[in-house]
């Protein structure tokens, strides 16, 4: 591993520290990187992303041809490092600029490109992610949502399940099962869905932090331009485990890692405001967050030296992902034991300390440990791949 950086990327990083200072007004930055939506903040993160977008530090990984500099993944990682140490606002538009915007590069037409690449970069389209469905999360290759082909129109029926953001989005990037005869995995395609227009339904779904942030979405014969296809019907599997790889590696574990560093900041000063700081209990159990969030660390340096390697990192990448979420949930736990009986206190309670954020925090890392894969998977794919034991 290199931990130093290289004399062009200390360039680049000096260059956006100069171009942050400019842009980020004070008032827009944030009191912590995953604050909750709301109507206000989104507004202020599409402005922020579209700013991000005229400086070119958004898509960074896209060619130059389409807005984005063909960076390098430490290129990238540093970008999101120094967002995170500017406190800058959430990305608005990640799903577009992560998961869509890619798998259009790689396998779109020129006019698919055309259309939706741009608006993406700005924020001023939104995407959101129409995969999983009731009856296929961790077995997606099971999906039931139908896209029959009428004239020159896909028509689109189903349901799809846990879509983060469709309240908001303009587009889905939607699979759904083009050939009923064809293996599993091969009838799957890949559609682009204009989200306005009728026979789409958006349905809430409330959280037990009291956030409605993903949904139940029902599509009921929505008609889909033939030519709103990525790749070749019947490609939407492959094309989905490309964008699914995206979602890991380095940049994942790097981001993750910064989130779970400043809430391990954030929980010392607790503690020292607490006047818990001499606890010999608390200290240990403060001491191992902090030796477990630096072998966070040590994992995403790992990934990404095989990466700028050329090597592939594979199955790894479960066990950053198992490690880093179970990490979160401890680190939550932890905050619990600290604030004690105040724990209870949530958002909605003037009384709570940092306006209740502790609360929402520990209850949404719930999510960490399902979303983008489960444990159980994770534990699979470890078992499997990584230590060759049988199925
Ligand atoms: C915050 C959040 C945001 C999300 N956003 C999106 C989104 O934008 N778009 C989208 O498409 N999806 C989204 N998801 C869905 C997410 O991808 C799924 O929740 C995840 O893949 C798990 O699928 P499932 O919920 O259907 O659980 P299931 O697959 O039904 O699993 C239920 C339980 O069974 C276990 N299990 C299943 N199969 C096995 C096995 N083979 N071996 C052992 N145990 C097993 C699982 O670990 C789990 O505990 C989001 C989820 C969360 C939590």
């Amino acid at each position: 591993m290199d931990f130093d950086l290289t004399d062009d990327e200390r360039r680049f990083r000096d260059e956006l520290r100069g171009w942050l200072d400019r842009n980020l007004p004070e008032a827009w930055r944030s009191r912590h990187p995953k604050e909750p939506w709301t109507d206000e903040r989104r507004e202020l993160a599409r402005r922020w992303q579209a700013k991000l977008a005229e400086g070119r530090y958004v898509a960074l990984d896209w060619p130059v041809a389409w807005g984005g500099r063909d960076a390098t993944v430490a290129e990238r990682i540093l970008v999101n490092t120094e967002l995170l140490r500017a406190r800058a606002p959430r990305l608005i538009g990640h799903v577009g600029l992560d998961l869509v915007g890619p798998a259009i590069i790689e396998h779109g037409t020129d006019e698919q490109k055309r259309r939706h690449l741009e608006p993406i970069r700005t924020a001023s389209e939104l995407w959101c992610q129409g995969f999983s469905e009731p009856g296929a999360g961790s077995d997606l290759g099971g999906l039931r949502t139908r896209a029959v082909l009428d004239g020159d129109h896909w028509v689109v029926s189903g349901q799809k399940v846990w879509t983060s953001v469709a309240e908001v989005a303009d587009w889905c990037f939607l699979l759904a099962r083009t050939d009923v005869d064809a293996k599993k995995h091969a009838g799957i395609s890949a559609l682009l869905v204009d989200m306005k227009q009728p026979g789409i339904e958006v349905r809430p779904l409330r959280q037990m932090t009291g956030e409605a942030e993903f949904n139940e979405v029902f599509f009921d014969q929505v008609r889909v331009p033939r030519e709103n296809v990525v790749g070749k019907p019947g490609d939407g599997w492959k094309i989905a485990m490309g964008i699914l790889a995206h979602e890991r590696g380095p940049m994942w574990a790097f981001m993750f890692h910064g989130y779970i560093s400043e809430d391990l900041s954030n929980l010392v000063a607790l503690a020292k405001r607490r006047g818990l700081d001499a606890d010999p209990r608390l200290r240990e159990r403060l001491a191992r967050a902090w030796t477990d969030v630096e072998v966070m660390r040590l994992l995403g340096s790992r990934s990404l030296t095989a990466e700028t390697r050329g090597e592939p990192i594979g199955p790894k990448t479960s066990l950053e992902k198992l490690f880093g979420s179970e990490l979160s949930q401890r680190l939550r736990e932890l905050t619990m034991d600290v604030l004690g009986a105040e724990g209870l206190l949530g958002m909605d309670d003037p009384r709570a300390d940092w306006e209740g954020r502790w609360q929402r925090f520990w209850l949404f890392s719930r999510a960490d440990t399902i979303m983008g894969g489960t444990s159980e998977i994770q534990r699979q794919v470890i078992a499997h791949q990584l230590l060759g034991l049988p199925r």
